[in-house]
């Protein structure tokens, strides 16, 4: 084991930072982590054993098992909706196991994890990181019987590959992209690097950036600040190196337009990096790419090494002098909060994925200290557009504060789920036709951290000044129970996913979730609602979004089905405990051998 060690340890050049990879690839070699060697790994990285053990225990996908076949699958509210719990029981039966355990001969381990990015095609699990969609138990049935005849993974893919480029050797996966709509970023009308050939050797970074804020364009990852402005600082900020982040850890579930982003059209992701790249002076750049889509991470590989060939990464790129930029790709372990630049930066340098105060933000101080610019796969996508076709054609579609196109994920219970791109303008109503979402009751608006919203709001807008959104938009007809089945599911989301550095957020989503089971248990009353509603806004002083919207669940579905909540209550009670005394106290007496005594008035 120590010869692993130090083969690995000596590919990083021992290089603490890398202590992501490093794992990563030690797991990856022999399958799995193990305590003892966290020793040796620390002298090789001149950290302490206490470090490397703090690392290894933040992420989902660190594994200590030494199962040869790893399954997460995905207990999202989308899986839920189409049949999870079927799959669960199948997965069970047939692997001789349970969930959080590996089965006796070794052979299979079960585990649940957040959203891997398959919310139109669910349920879905990673098996040794390689997806398996539209779970059922039949297909359970036949997979697991593959595996356990010697089949190899990638063989036992049990339908044909998905379609577009999902069909690459080099990606080899039976998913689907499922675009329904494209605009004017996922139109065909790309010419894989016209724009650095074309483009770049006629301006100078400043007046590519004057075109980026002309267009007007926002951050497409949720928060929309303006993209131009961020560069503008990051090229501001005096240093030797500069640093240019595309940010793929889309982890909001419902989302999973960068997947197929990243699947169909990674040249003009790439291509938007080097443009910022020569924008901001930037040098170093990387794809932090979500472990729920290690299955890309060769076929992107493939996609920088040919970039590189042909001269549009490396030294002096296509030949502009002093023009020196190129892009690694590094991998995340599983953790949401990891898509909040700080945290990202953070896991990049081999650490766990907490946020950090701010200031200084990223952009004057963010990846190793150099001025950081971090950008989501759909904006770099956009900018390439807006340089090839002018700031004008760009700031034409939209709305007067909400410039260009939004890419969509949509999902649950609607006819086609998938991708729609829209001008930002659209209404909701618009987008529920477009799916074919029939009977509805009620949408998800940006994920938990959203907005849960009833036929009311269905005529309001998707912008900036009305409903701003990273893109996930879940759809719940009325055979859903809105409280047991979508607030409940997003409140657990919370808690597992909080870093627990806040109080707030490692503790009030736990104590608004035992209210609310309070209330659907028959024991809530008045008070309780007030209670979560006045609690649920303590969240607000946590140190990041993640903390800051944990409460929106309960929020939001309080403000616009308040019904439900009241249907629950006791009308004729002040107050209740939320338990049956006497039930307790008999079984703490049984607990301890006594017999229950009670007085009688
Ligand atoms: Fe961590 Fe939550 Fe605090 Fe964010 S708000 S830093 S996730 S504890």
């Amino acid at each position: 084991m120590q010869d692993l060690i130090n083969k690995i340890t000596k590919r990083y050049q021992s290089d603490k930072t890398r202590l992501v990879d490093i794992l990563l690839d030690i797991q990856n070699e022999r399958g799995f982590l193990s305590r003892d060697d966290f020793g040796e790994l620390a002298k090789n990285l001149k950290l302490s054993k206490a470090e490397v053990c703090e690392t290894a225990s933040f992420y989902h996908f660190f594994t200590f098992q030494k199962a040869k076949y790893k399954i997460y699958l995905n207990d999202s509210l989308t899986s839920e909706m189409a049949g999870h719990d079927k799959v669960v029981a199948a997965l069970e039966q047939e692997c001789n196991t349970t969930f959080g355990s590996m089965s006796e001969d070794g052979r299979f381990s079960l585990e649940k994890t957040s959203c891997i990015g398959m919310s139109d095609q669910e349920p879905a699990a990673l098996i040794n990181g390689i997806p398996f969609t539209q779970l059922t138990p039949y297909r359970v049935k036949e997979l697991i019987a593959d595996l356990k005849s010697g089949k190899e993974l990638k063989e036992s893919i049990y339908e044909a590959l998905g379609d577009g480029r999902n069909a690459d050797p080099l990606v080899h996966s039976m998913v689907n992209n499922h675009i329904r709509k494209r605009g004017a970023i996922l139109t065909e009308d790309y010419k894989p690097f016209d724009v650095i050939e074309t483009k770049l050797c006629t301006r100078s970074p400043e007046e590519i950036i004057t075109i980026v804020e002309g267009s007007n364009i926002r951050g497409r990852g949720g928060a929309g600040f303006p993209t131009g402005l961020k560069w503008k600082f990051g090229r501001l900020t005096k240093a030797d190196h500069r640093v240019i982040i595309c940010n793929a850890d889309e982890g909001e579930p419902g989302t999973f337009k960068d997947r197929v982003l990243l699947t169909e059209f990674p040249e003009l992701v790439f291509e938007g990096m080097v443009i910022g790249a020569f924008a901001t002076g930037a040098d170093i750049g990387v794809l932090y790419l979500r472990y729920e889509y290690k299955y890309l991470l060769e076929y992107l590989n493939g996609v920088l090494d040919d970039m590189r060939k042909n001269g549009y990464l490396g030294k002096e790129i296509n030949g502009y002098k002093h023009f020196n930029f190129d892009i690694r790709i590094q991998l995340g372990a599983g953790a949401y909060v990891c898509g909040e630049e700080s945290a990202l930066i953070e896991s990049m340098e081999g650490k766990r994925g907490e946020p950090r105060d701010k200031p200084p933000f990223p952009v004057e101080k963010g990846y190793l200290g150099y001025p950081t610019i971090v950008n989501n796969v759909e904006t770099l996508a956009s900018i390439v557009k807006i340089i090839k076709n002018g700031a004008a054609w760009f700031d034409s579609m939209g709305t007067s504060d909400s410039s260009g196109t939004k890419i969509l994920s949509v999902s649950g219970d609607c006819l086609f789920p998938g991708i729609y791109e829209v001008e930002w303008g659209t209404t909701i109503s618009d987008v529920l036709e477009m799916a074919g979402a029939y009977d509805v009751q009620a949408i998800q608006v940006g994920g938990p951290s959203g907005m849960l919203m009833g036929p009311k709001g269905f005529n309001r807008t998707l912008s900036y000044s009305d409903l701003a959104t990273g893109g996930s938009m879940i759809v719940f007809n009325h055979t859903r129970d809105i409280l047991r089945d979508v607030v409940l599911n997003f409140m657990d989301f919370f808690i597992e996913e909080s870093c627990g550095s806040c109080s707030t957020c490692r503790i009030m989503p736990v104590v608004l979730k035992d209210k609310l089971l309070k209330i659907l248990n028959g024991y809530g009353v008045e008070s309780d609602i007030a209670d979560i509603a006045s609690w649920g806004k303590l969240l607000r002083i946590s140190r990041c979004g993640l903390g800051q919207t944990a409460g929106n669940p309960i929020l939001t579905s309080l403000s616009n089905f308040r019904n439900l909540y009241e249907e629950l209550i006791q009308k004729d009670k002040e107050f209740d405990a939320g338990f049956d005394l006497e039930k307790a106290v008999v079984e703490s007496c049984n607990f301890v051998n006594r017999k229950p005594v009670f007085e009688t008035h």
